[in-house]
């Protein structure tokens, strides 16, 4: 394990997809994250179908629109956040069941207690492991 392991995120990219998720409450917010490497220097929000928890029943139109415009900006996507508006920052059950993506960083806010909560998982066939991660400033 090297530094290349290390995910980065910068401030401002928390700052936006927070204030995002927020407005979608008491729905959940949904959106890649995406950079170089392994520093995330953008947000992309994502409409989703399915207002079921942790569904990730993404507008197909604008999942493909999203991804375009990700591969334009000669970024690569590198996470996708969901919020957990009443659970904890990690992985329900069916996020780790039904997570399709484990070169993707799976990105987690939880609204649950009064200080907000993001957390970074690697899941892979169900197994869930906790990724460090460093704010840049
Ligand atoms: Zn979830």
């Amino acid at each position: 394990m090297g530094a290349s392991h290390h995910l980065s995120i910068h401030s401002k990219v928390i700052d936006e997809l927070t204030s995002y998720c927020h407005e979608q409450l008491p729905a959940e917010g949904y959106g890649f994250l995406a950079g170089v490497g392994r520093e995330i220097t953008h947000f992309f929000p994502l409409k989703i179908l399915d207002p079921s928890p942790c569904s990730f029943g993404y507008v197909p139109e604008v999942y493909w629109e999203t991804i375009k415009k990700i591969r334009l900006s000669k970024l690569c996507c590198l996470g996708i956040i969901h919020t957990h508006p009443h659970l904890p920052a990690y992985p329900s059950k069916s996020d780790a069941k039904y997570w399709e993506r484990p070169e993707l960083s799976c990105w987690i806010l939880s609204f649950r207690e009064k200080q907000k909560k993001l957390s970074a998982f690697q899941i892979q066939s169900g197994q869930i492991n906790p990724l460090i991660y460093e704010i840049i400033y």
